[in-house]
């Protein structure tokens, strides 16, 4: 882990096409487009108390993808770490009503969706980018 220097953590949200989209921008960006430079946590394993998870955001930057103002991962991070580098809101970036359409197994989605989600992916780069030339 020791080229890792930004951690992304994306919302789970299982219930809107907002969750969907975070989640797949976060994997592309970790496996593609910054491999070797970005971690991604897990929302969940952080909630339940993952110390690996918590002490990472502690220490290293992170940036919050969310799927709705409801702002899940970014609250969870400030709660159990104390800081967010920087946050990504898709209902900001999409529209509300794209972001909380009910598309949201993966069966369901069509091209226009990985279109939006490497839309998203490349939004939360130019996030690392800034990140990482600090
Ligand atoms: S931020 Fe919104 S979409 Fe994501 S988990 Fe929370 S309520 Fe669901």
């Amino acid at each position: 882990m020791s080229d890792i220097q930004v951690g992304v953590i994306s919302c789970s949200g299982e219930e809107c096409l907002g969750g969907t989209l975070s989640r797949l921008a976060t994997r592309k960006v970790m496996e593609t487009l910054r491999k070797g430079k970005v971690v991604s946590l897990c929302l969940p394993l952080y909630i339940a108390g993952g110390d690996e998870e918590r002490e990472f955001a502690k220490e290293y930057p992170v940036i919050a993808v969310d799927g709705c103002d409801k702002c899940c991962a970014k609250r969870a991070t400030l709660k159990y770490s104390g800081e967010v580098k920087d946050a990504l809101v898709l209902s900001e970036l999409l529209g509300e009503d794209i972001a909380l359409s009910k598309v949201v197994s993966a069966r369901d989605l069509k091209e226009e969706h990985y279109h939006m989600a490497n839309n998203i992916a490349k939004e939360i780069c130019k996030k690392v980018d800034e990140v990482l030339a600090e």
